[in-house]
C-alpha cells in the first residue's frame, strides 16, 4: 500500500454515495472489526454503508456497536464495493456473484492475490485493522469510540494480544491511540478471546482427549459427531488450535474440523523458522507464515492424511 494508492482510494470514496462493505466467510475480529470500523467510518462522512458477511457476525463479537447493522446478502445497487481481510475472491463466499470485480481490496495476508481493481495490501501489517487505521489517519477520516473498539478488536484478535511475532512498537502505538480515543482494551480482550461458552470447552475436551504428536509436529480432530454431542453451534475449532500452538517442544500444530458440506477445515499454526502458509496455498487456502488454513474436499480421515504427510515434508524445510 503506498501514498498513490491511498489518494486513489480516498477519490474513490468522495465520488461515491452507496457503499457495499463485505469480508470472507467464517468471520474473525479482524473480519468483523475492519468491516464494522471502516464502515462505520464511510457513514460519519454521510456515506450510505451496506455491511455485509455471509455468515453473519460471531457471537463473540455481539458487543461491538456496528455488528447489529451487518447483513447477509447484499441488496441493490453501489457505487463502490470494498472488501477487507479477505486473501482471495473465493472466501468471499457468494455475495459478489452478482456484482464481479470489487473495486477495493484492503488486506495483509503475504497470499492476497490482487483481485481487485484497486488492492491496497500491506502484508507486514498485523491486522487489516491497522490498514484502515493508516488510511483513517493519512486521509483525516473522523474516528469516534465505535469505530476505535471495532479497529482494536481486530488489532487484539489478529496478534493474540500482542503476542504474535509480527507484533511491533507501531501496533502498541495504535493500540493506545484507539485506548486515548476510549476503547476499553482489557474488557475487548475478556470478551472476544478469554471468554468461551461452556459448549466451546466441552468440544476442545473431545479434541484434546485424541490429541497426538510426532517428533516437533502436534494436531487433533474435531468431528461432526463431537460438535453435535456438545452442542457446540459454530462450525469452527472454538480456538482450539491456539492451545495446541502452546505445547512445548513442537513446531507445527494443526486441527481438522469436519464440516457438513464434505469439506475439512484445517488450521496451522507454526513456530518462527516455518512457513505453514506454503502448504495451505498447496490445499487451495492460504494465510500467513505462522498462521494458515484451508477448507479441503474429503472426509476427515483422508484429508488429515494427506494435509500430515504434506506438513511432515514442510517441517524439514527451515525458512
Ligand atoms: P484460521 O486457522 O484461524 O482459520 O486462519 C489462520 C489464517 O489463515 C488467517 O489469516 C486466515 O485468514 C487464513 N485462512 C484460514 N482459512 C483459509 C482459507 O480457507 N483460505 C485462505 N485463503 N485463507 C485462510
Ligand atoms: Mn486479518
Amino acid at each position: 500500500m503506498n501514498n498513490e494508492q491511498v489518494e486513489k482510494f480516498g477519490d474513490l470514496v468522495s465520488r461515491a454515495d452507496r457503499i457495499l462493505i463485505i469480508s470472507h466467510i467464517r468471520p474473525d475480529g479482524d473480519a468483523v472489526g475492519s468491516l464494522i470500523g471502516l464502515g462505520l467510518i464511510l457513514e460519519e462522512m454521510g456515506k450510505e454503508v451496506n455491511f455485509v458477511l455471509e455468515d453473519g457476525v460471531p457471537k463473540v463479537f455481539h458487543h461491538l456497536t456496528g455488528s447489529e447493522r451487518v447483513i447477509r446478502e447484499a441488496v441493490g445497487v453501489f457505487d463502490l464495493v470494498i472488501v477487507v481481510d479477505c486473501s482471495d475472491i473465493d472466501r468471499i463466499g457468494s455475495v459478489l456473484d452478482e456484482y464481479g470485480e470489487p473495486d477495493v481490496n484492503i488486506d495483509h495476508h503475504p497470499t492476497n492475490t490482487q483481485f481487485a481493481a484497486l488492492n491496497l495490501v500491506k502484508d507486514d501489517a498485523v491486522a487489516t485493522v491497522e490498514l484502515i487505521y493508516d488510511i483513517a489517519k493519512k486521509l483525516s477520516y473522523p474516528l469516534n469510540l465505535p469505530i476505535a473498539e471495532a479497529l482494536l478488536t481486530g488489532l487484539l484478535t489478529d496478534s493474540l494480544g500482542f503476542r504474535t511475532s509480527n507484533s511491533n512498537p507501531q501496533t502498541l502505538r495504535i493500540a493506545a491511540e484507539l485506548q486515548e480515543i476510549g476503547a476499553d482494551l482489557p474488557e475487548l480482550y475478556r470478551k472476544a478471546m478469554l471468554e468461551k461458552s461452556i459448549e466451546a470447552v466441552k468440544y476442545w475436551g473431545k479434541g484434546l482427549s485424541r490429541i497426538e504428536k510426532e517428533g516437533r509436529l502436534v494436531w487433533t480432530s474435531l468431528s461432526l459427531e463431537d460438535r453435535e454431542a456438545v452442542e457446540y453451534p459454530g462450525r469452527d475449532d472454538a480456538d482450539l488450535i491456539n492451545i495446541l500452538s502452546r505445547i512445548k517442544d513442537t513446531d507445527i500444530s494443526l486441527v481438522f474440523v469436519e464440516q457438513k458440506d464434505g469439506t475439512v477445515k484445517v488450521s496451522w499454526r507454526s513456530r518462527p523458522g516455518f512457513d505453514v502458509s506454503l502448504i495451505a496455498t498447496q490445499f487451495g487456502g492460504g494465510g500467513h507464515k505462522p498462521a494458515a488454513g484451508a477448507e479441503i474436499k474429503g472426509d476427515l480421515e483422508r484429508v488429515q492424511e494427506e494435509v500430515l504427510e504434506e506438513t511432515r515434508k514442510s517441517l524439514q524445510v527451515n525458512v
